[in-house]
């Protein structure tokens, strides 16, 4: 038997976010490094980032500037030397989300040889199967990758031959693309430590990059990026304490917790606003597992801004089920503008904006590419 592990990426980078910000750190959300600033020296002494809210420019100094931006490490290379080579070979992913009667059991299904010679995963996830992925190289990023015709219905062909029953086209709830930042070989440029599955870059400037790696190493990959950090800033040398620190939500009992498990630790404070609030504890949606609660903590608790943000990163909702999230939308939008204090025109954008994302995710709405 094979064995591995799983987690919700975007619930585990919520709570290591959490994590940082109670350790001292300052995030910002929904704010974009334009451009690096330089000492006379030559060496890079801060960013030029822009409020995507409110449209206002900041300048940011830093000691050390860190470039941990995954599918997008090179856009911000370039913002040091327009000369650079990319050091990112972009490569898309595709999964697709079906009911859980495809694959009603607790285990996973791995294919490990495809017809093309890839690895296919089925895995049963939040009460669904999930199913995946592709590996189709990209000329660009892209913001918002998009599926190809052919990955999906590569994914149909072979999950049918392993799942419980055949899925149809019409059977997928959800599709969704990522980028996957893989490391080109070295560029000619200064310092390189490549160590294991990630790279650690620090270019002529002092522009330290950190790329490739995966979730599965990431603790190894801070590490290295903060020591490397440190010792660029000159700051004293100390210990990291990441191997044994306890993240955010960190729970003994999380399978006590019913729905809320996700959360951890913060289920107690949601069931406390429910407490205080009884109309949150109605779903979202009929067939999604969400309560308007969860919207209310994600406004609150955990910087969400935009309807994609609660629908997409904060629940799943959308990769779940993106008719259900569609269908919620409006409710939604309506519950977050109370909360931030935003009126009619925001919710009209939201929902518009988050709709045209979401069909995107719809089996049955896309283009032949
Ligand atoms: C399909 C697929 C399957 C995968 N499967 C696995 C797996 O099974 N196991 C595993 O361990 N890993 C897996 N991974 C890999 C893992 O998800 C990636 O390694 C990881 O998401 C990359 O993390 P990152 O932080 O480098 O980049 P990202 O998660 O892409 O984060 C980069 C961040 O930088 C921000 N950013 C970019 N430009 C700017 C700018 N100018 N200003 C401000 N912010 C900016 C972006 O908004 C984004 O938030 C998979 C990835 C994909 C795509």
């Amino acid at each position: 038997q094979y064995y591995d592990g799983q987690f919700d990426d975007a619930r585990l980078l919520i709570h290591l976010c959490q994590t940082a910000a109670e350790r001292g750190a300052v995030l910002l959300n929904y704010c974009e490094v334009t451009g690096l600033t330089k000492g006379a020296d030559g060496f890079i002494d801060g960013a030029v980032a822009i409020d995507l809210e409110s449209g206002r420019e900041h300048e940011i100094s830093a000691r050390v500037v860190v470039n941990a931006t995954g599918p997008f490490t090179d856009s911000i290379r370039k913002m040091d030397d327009q000369s650079v080579k990319n050091m990112i070979s972009p490569s898309q992913g595709v999964h697709i989300v079906l009911d859980a009667s495809f694959l009603p059991c607790e285990s996973a299904i791995m294919v490990p040889h495809t017809k093309d010679g890839r690895v296919l995963f089925a895995i049963p996830w939040h009460d669904h199967a999930l199913i995946g992925t592709t590996d189709t190289p990209l000329k660009e990023v892209v913001e918002e990758p998009e599926a190809f015709e052919e990955e999906i219905e590569f994914i149909l062909d072979t999950a049918e031959q392993y799942l419980h029953k055949k899925p149809q086209r019409s059977d997928i709830r959800s599709i969704f693309a990522g980028i996957r930042p893989l490391v080109k070989t070295e560029d000619t440029e200064n310092t390189a430590a490549l160590s294991r599955d990630h790279t650690i870059h620090i270019a002529h400037s002092g522009l330290m990059t950190i790329c490739g790696g995966k979730w599965t190493t990431y603790r190894r990959m801070a590490e290295d990026a903060v020591n490397h950090a440190a010792m660029l800033g000159q700051l004293e040398e100390r210990p990291c304490p990441t191997r044994n620190l306890r993240i955010h939500g960190h729970c003994e009992e999380a399978e006590n917790l019913g729905d809320l498990w996700i959360y951890g630790s913060d289920a107690y404070p949601i069931r406390d606003l429910i407490r205080q609030q009884p109309d949150l504890m109605e779903k979202i949606h009929p067939d999604l597992p969400y309560t308007r609660a969860e919207v209310a903590w994600g406004v609150r608790e955990e910087m969400a801004r935009t309807l994609e943000d609660v629908l997409s990163r904060r629940t799943r909702a959308l990769l779940l089920h993106a008719q259900g999230a569609i269908d919620a939308a409006s409710g939604v939008a309506n519950l977050m503008a109370k909360e931030l204090g935003k009126d009619a025109e925001w919710v009209d954008k939201q929902v518009q904006s988050f709709c045209a994302m979401a069909s995107r995710c719809l089996p049955n709405e896309r283009g032949v590419s």
